[in-house]
């Protein structure tokens, strides 16, 4: 088997998969029903898979629901993201002894015990690192992980250790099922996935049964399918049935980005009066920060224990939609919710491309299906685009 080859699993296969990578020592990573949400976290095996399962999402709204089949990846973006895995919420980053004996003899009196890379962290999966095998990853998140990738090496300090991102297994999924919120197509970023997966699953639950087109994507990804039994080539009839359902799947997106020059548009839109109508309705909880794949930003905070003989330092994620975030010399500089809101999405589709070469939204959704005020990006910008008078709501919606 070599990359580019297809073959067909069935949902015994799938689960033989996740003990195929949890045997060759990854820690698998997968969705799974929890608290009335698909979520993103540790497969002990395949029967966790949330089969069956699908999603209803519309702005400010996210329902799961059962389906009349046992699909197990028809279901949209839920809250997490592998960001979570890949850059955590929290962690810590230095730890201080005080060194009371010496306090005085000896110089400083704190020494920090964390290494100089930054690497150490209290999370024991870091003090033996077992690398990641993440399954089910849609065209829009495999984007995100390699954007924040991007974002994350080029930081100056490591945001993360960097044997969370070594080693990493993907098993990708095509999307068959684009939620109501999804605008990946118009991004181009799905539904279909780009290489950069090990091995790429495409579901099929027809008259015919339950089963799987797996593409094969890397020689790793060769080397895992071998182990996956059973398990049969897929025919040319198989392999085109699976292409067909995706590309149509591009056709029932539930929104599209307007067809524009994005980065212009938000770079001449600084002073528009649409900001001051989006403050009236945003209520800078930063949610669309935190469950954004590619938002990045972080705070540091520095904590003692109440016998003064131990301090740590803790990274964790921040919002450029908190006061404090631009908090510089005795004020923040971004005091109104509009000038909060403004930077984020003018950072998001323009100045992204200026700091990172690409776009900072992939077209997921999460954003618009968690805003508490149902505040949609994409209407945003055609709201923006009809006011600067470069195209008419008509054409846009
Ligand atoms: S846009 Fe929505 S999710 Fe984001 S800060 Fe405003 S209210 Fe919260
Ligand atoms: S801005 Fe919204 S739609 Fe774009 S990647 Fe972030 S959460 Fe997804």
């Amino acid at each position: 088997m070599i990359p580019g080859d297809s073959e067909i699993i069935d949902r015994t296969g799938l689960n033989r998969l996740v003990e195929v990578l949890a045997e060759l020592g990854y820690r698998v990573i997968g969705p799974q029903l929890r608290d009335g949400a698909i979520v993103l976290d540790e497969l002990a095996s395949g029967a966790q898979l949330p089969d069956g399962w699908g999603v209803e999402a519309e702005p400010g709204r996210y329902r799961v629901r059962r389906r009349d089949d046992r699909a197990v990846f028809a279901h949209s973006a839920g809250p997490g993201s592998w960001k979570t895995f890949l850059h955590p919420p929290r962690r810590k980053i230095a730890g201080l002894t005080a060194d009371l004996v010496d306090e005085h003899a000896a110089g400083p009196a704190y020494e920090r015990t964390a290494d100089p890379a930054y690497e150490r962290t209290t999370d024991p999966a870091d003090e033996a690192p077992k690398p990641y095998a993440f399954l089910g990853v849609r065209g829009c998140d495999l984007t995100a992980i390699s954007v924040l990738g991007r974002v994350l090496d080029g930081a100056a300090l490591p945001a993360a250790p960097p044997a969370r991102r070594r080693g990493l297994f993907v098993v990708a999924v095509n999307c068959t099922e684009p939620g109501g919120v999804c605008f990946c197509a118009s991004m181009g970023t799905g539904p279909s996935v780009s290489p950069g997966y090990d091995l790429a699953l495409t579901e099929q639950v027809d008259e015919d049964g339950h089963r799987f087109v797996v593409d094969v994507g890397s020689d790793d990804g060769a080397r895992v399918l071998t182990e996956v039994a059973p398990r049969a080539p897929a025919t040319a009839a198989q392999v085109d049935a699976a292409r067909t359902q995706v590309s149509a799947a591009a056709d029932r997106m539930g929104r599209a980005m307007p067809e524009i020059d994005l980065r212009a548009l938000l770079r001449d839109s600084r002073e528009s009066p649409h900001w001051q109508e989006v403050a009236s309705r945003c209520l800078t909880c930063g949610n669309c920060t935190m469950v954004c794949p590619t938002c990045f930003c972080t705070s540091v905070t520095d904590v003692t224990d109440v016998t003064g003989e131990h301090a740590e330092r803790w990274e964790h994620w921040a919002s450029c939609f908190e006061l404090d975030f631009s908090y510089l010399h005795g004020g923040s500089v971004r005091q109104s919710g509009e000038s909060r809101y403004r930077q984020w999405i003018t950072h998001k589709l323009s100045t992204w491309y200026d700091q990172f070469g690409t776009s900072g939204c992939v077209g997921c959704g999460r954003c618009i299906a968690w805003c508490p005020a149902a505040i949609d990006l994409t209407e945003e910008v055609a709201s923006l685009a009809a006011l600067s008078g470069e195209v008419t709501d008509d054409a846009l919606r």
